[in-house]
């Protein structure tokens, strides 16, 4: 499954109809399709080069991802964790504040 159109090129949109001009050794060429993109990336330098730094990038996450954590590394995340539902049981409870303040106003104010 691809998240890309395929016929048209992720980075400058271009088409099979309307492709972008390559400039190779001195020949005024037009655009063809990058091996291996299924049509979603054509091989103008300039998208070429984004394809492979997106590329590079997206492995170096994956890689990030599937790599096997450190126990410290798994208290970090589970203390993150932590902090981040006492803060928002922080504002829950400060809108409930808030919430209860108007409520008051108004019943004082009718
Ligand atoms: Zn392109
Ligand atoms: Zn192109």
């Amino acid at each position: 499954m691809s998240e890309f159109t395929p016929e048209i090129c992720r980075y400058c949109g271009c088409t099979q109809d309307t492709p972008c001009k390559v400039y190779s050794g001195g020949e005024n060429n037009t655009c063809g399709w990058l091996h291996g993109t299924n049509h979603t990336c054509c091989n103008a330098p300039v998208c070429e080069s984004r394809f492979y730094a997106d590329k590079r990038r997206a492995e170096s996450e994956a890689k990030a991802r599937n790599r096997k954590r450190t126990p410290a590394e798994i208290e970090e995340l589970i203390q993150e964790e932590r902090r981040q539902s006492r803060r928002e049981s922080r504002l829950r409870c400060k809108a409930r504040k808030m919430r209860q303040a108007e409520a008051a106003r108004k019943a004082s104010a009718a």
